[in-house]
């Protein structure tokens, strides 16, 4: 028989029901709540509150908000405002009622702008160690990469400031007042100066013009990523112009400081490969497993029909070159910023070599230069070029393409707010969603976990010597 639905008719009272019944138990908020204990944030903002005035929203609630906000990709705060009371999973998460008034929507910038970012790092940081706590990190090799974030900020809010015209205009006035306020901290990491400095945004000042296809204002995140189950370990935004190859020694780092593992060898692309840090490995005994800058610039070399440095011989005992063409070149100068030296033969000899077609294009004759830490250089690079750094590398590129386009979910490259400071709480927020998923996947099932150790042993035996029955309880 057919049933017919009656008229709604509005009950007083609902006694039977509660969010708890409401929410299924494999809902992943309710997993999130589990593993997440979010009492810590009383510690960790308790000095920015008084004691008088106005009562906040618990801190919990406002954190446990901004990762809805980043979980669920929500567009502004105002539509996961006007969301909110219509999502039972959500209010239950919050620990609301059906009847729990909604806070305004601007409680969250008040809130991100009286905390800073302290307390999104160490919800971060938490969420690394429990990966650690959980086996899923190794600690022992870190991937590292950057990716460019697109800036809440249109380029027409772009001016030059070299520009008569611009400063006599309200907008740089504006924009000058604003440049007075005290930023945080700086935009860059210590030693990686900005490329351009001259055409600043009046809307996001913190936020760089990058010629990458389309010329737009951009933030770069820089991550290390652990090998075994591509835990987040570090998370680092700078401005879109800095060079990546700066941040490889702080992430390093900062990947110590919260894994509290420390790790043997450092993969990353090319454009880590620069002298700086294959001297700054060789000195904290790292494997560098990256392609060398040097290796770019020679086959440039190669291109160009002119002999490679490499086909220059280095002669220890009279600190000398021999060329192809059989001329020693002595040492002709020093350079202190970029502690080399460079090695040359007297000018009419290379005037007069019958190979100087193929050797330069100068007419001062050809300069080979020697770094200062030469010996140590050389066997890094030799060692970058080595079987296992050419297998991290082709694992590198998949390894870090994931992470990032698992970051495209919850929105990673677009800012949803200005300046550095917030975009760098909104990758703190990200990462800690991300490291989120990986414990919810791994870290509950003993059997994922177990295949993730055979995986390793796999990596760390040579193809073949796993004994087979391994291999079964892989698969
Ligand atoms: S051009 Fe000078 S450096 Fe080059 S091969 Fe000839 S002599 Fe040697």
């Amino acid at each position: 028989m057919m049933g017919h639905q009656d008229p709604p008719q509005p009950k007083l009272f609902y006694p039977l029901l509660t969010l708890e019944t409401r929410v299924r138990s494999n809902h992943p908020l309710r997993a999130i709540a589990q593993l997440i204990d979010f009492e810590f944030v009383y510690e960790e903002v308790a000095q920015t509150y008084g004691t008088k005035g106005h009562v906040s929203l618990p801190p919990p609630v406002l954190l446990k908000l901004m990762l809805l906000l980043v979980f669920y990709n929500v567009r502004s705060e105002r539509e996961l405002m006007a969301t909110l009371p219509e999502r039972l999973d959500w209010l239950w998460f919050l620990g609301f009622d059906l009847d729990t008034a909604i806070p305004d929507h601007s409680v969250l910038s008040k809130a991100r702008t009286r905390w800073g970012r302290a307390v999104f790092q160490a919800l971060f940081e938490r969420l690394v160690w429990q990966c650690v706590e959980a086996g899923l990190v190794d600690g022992a090799k870190i991937f590292l990469d950057s990716s460019l974030i697109d800036a809440n900020a249109s380029n027409n809010s772009v001016v030059d400031t070299q520009s008569l015209k611009a400063q006599l205009t309200r907008t740089y006035r504006e924009l000058e007042a604003r440049l007075d306020e005290p930023v945080p901290e700086p935009s860059h990491p210590q030693g990686a100066r900005p490329v351009n400095t001259r055409y600043v945004s009046t809307t996001d000042p913190d936020a760089a013009i990058v010629r990458r296809g389309n010329a737009k204002l951009r933030y770069q995140t820089h991550r290390a990523v652990d090998s075994r189950s591509e835990v987040i370990t570090a998370v680092q935004v700078t401005r879109g112009d800095v060079n990546e190859a700066h941040l490889l020694v702080p992430l390093w780092q900062a990947h110590h400081a919260n894994t509290r593992r420390m790790a043997h060898t450092v993969v990353a692309d090319s454009k880590y490969g620069t002298i700086e840090n294959f001297l700054a490995c060789h000195e904290r005994g790292l494997a560098a497993h990256m392609p060398d800058l040097k290796q770019a610039a020679d086959q440039r070399a190669a291109q160009r029909q002119h002999f490679a440095d490499t086909q220059f011989t280095y002669e220890a005992a009279t600190d000398t070159y021999r060329c192809p063409a059989g001329q020693v070149l002595r040492r002709k100068s020093w350079h202190r910023s970029r502690q080399s030296l460079d090695y040359a033969a007297p000018k009419k000899v290379c005037a007069a070599c019958p190979l100087r077609s193929q050797c330069t294009d100068n007419t001062m004759g050809r300069t080979i230069k020697r770094h200062l830490h030469q010996e140590a250089l050389d066997h890094m690079r030799a060692r970058s070029h080595s079987a296992p750094a050419r297998r991290d590398l082709r694992m590198r590129q998949h390894l870090m393409e994931r992470s990032f386009a698992r970051g495209t979910r919850y929105g990673f490259d677009r800012a949803r707010w200005r300046r550095l400071w917030r975009v760098q709480i909104q990758e703190y927020l990200i990462a800690s969603i991300q490291n989120l998923d990986i414990l919810l996947r791994y870290g509950r099932d003993p059997r994922r976990r177990l295949a993730l150790a055979v995986r390793d042993l796999g990596r760390a035996l040579p193809l073949g010597s796993l004994h087979p029955f391994a291999r079964v309880s892989c698969s």
